[in-house]
């Protein structure tokens, strides 16, 4: 009944190549060899893993999915949810050293999004000049005194499946956010479902604010470029008022979208919002007006809905 992990393997599935740095997992059709399988499985490949869905002759469907870059379970599991909430499943208390990280949609689905690599740093970091200011917003919401850096660039740039999509350009040299806003950023761009964010950056390698903004910590406080009515991902100043250009103005702006975004980020947590006053003094959804902020959306202050869950 259904399609076995095995029989994945038996019809040519040593999983999952690794391909161009790890984009794509490949799967080759003539490997099939199974009398049954040719018109039942669908697939969809990702970085990291192989999903499959069989149905078999009662119209039983079956899920197998393969993961992990070595066929090794994750040290920790992220399983992210449309409401906000955010369950993580620690499997390694030795080491945190990959992260699996899934999404339900709101059929239930299941969505793998791969494995990501993590980077260990102390939390607390006294010696200057990378002093870390003493803020608790800036400490692991799970806890512990390690943070785990995500190399943003190791995220996948899009993700494709069906209505549930994001895809990502990046806009900076500051690459680096952390395990647990990896998670709430993937299901804030999920529950929206846009192909034109930008990210602008956070922390450098070692969990520091570099660059021009001082609380660019441990990849907590994330920068977005504005969202545009022609989804071009080009610069948006709100300051200005063309509609087009690049950069354009507030005209351009995509204000329906744009707030949904900002839903989206508060809801995985971001509680505070830098942004800037447009047309007359509106402002977007959860944010205050703020100097060089016309150019960015600041998201700060994660307070994550977190649970811990063991199976
Ligand atoms: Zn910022």
């Amino acid at each position: 009944m259904g399609l076995k992990r095995d029989k994945c393997i038996e019809i040519g599935i040593n999983c999952p190549p690794k391909m161009d740095g790890g984009i794509k997992a490949q799967y080759d059709n003539n490997q099939r060899n199974s009398e049954d399988a040719e018109e039942k499985v669908e697939k969809w490949q990702y970085k990291g893993a192989v999903r499959f869905k069989a149905i078999d002759e009662d119209g039983d469907t079956t899920e197998t999915i393969i993961t992990g870059v070595d066929k090794e379970l994750a040290d920790i599991e992220y399983y992210i949810y449309q409401n906000g909430n955010i369950e993580y499943k620690i499997n390694n208390k030795e080491k945190r050293e990959k992260a699996q990280y899934y999404y339900y949609d709101s059929s239930n689905n299941i969505h793998d999004l791969g494995v990501i690599k993590l980077k260990k740093i102390s939390q607390s970091r006294i010696t200057k000049p990378k002093q870390l200011p003493k803020r608790s917003f800036y400490n692991n919401p799970i806890g512990g005194e390690y943070i785990y850096l995500v190399d943003v660039r190791d995220i996948n740039s899009s993700y494709n499946n069906g209505d549930i999509k994001y895809k990502l350009s990046l806009n900076t040299t500051r690459y680096f956010i952390n395990d647990i806003t990896t998670a709430a950023f993937l299901g804030a761009m999920l529950n929206c479902g846009y192909e034109d964010f930008v990210f602008n950056g956070a922390s450098d390698e070692t969990g520091y604010s570099a660059g021009p903004s001082n609380s660019h910590w441990n990849g907590m406080h994330l920068d977005f470029r504005y969202l545009r009515k022609d989804k071009s991902g080009k610069n948006l100043h709100l300051n200005l008022s063309s509609e087009t250009g690049d950069p354009c103005g507030w005209k351009g702006l995509d204000e329906v979208r744009q707030n949904k975004f900002n839903d989206e980020l508060y809801l995985f947590g971001w509680t505070s919002m830098l942004s800037y006053y447009y047309n007359n003094k509106k402002l977007l959804n959860h944010t205050i007006n703020y100097a060089n902020h016309n150019h960015h959306l600041h998201v700060q202050i994660f307070k994550p809905k977190l649970k811990n869950i063991t199976k």
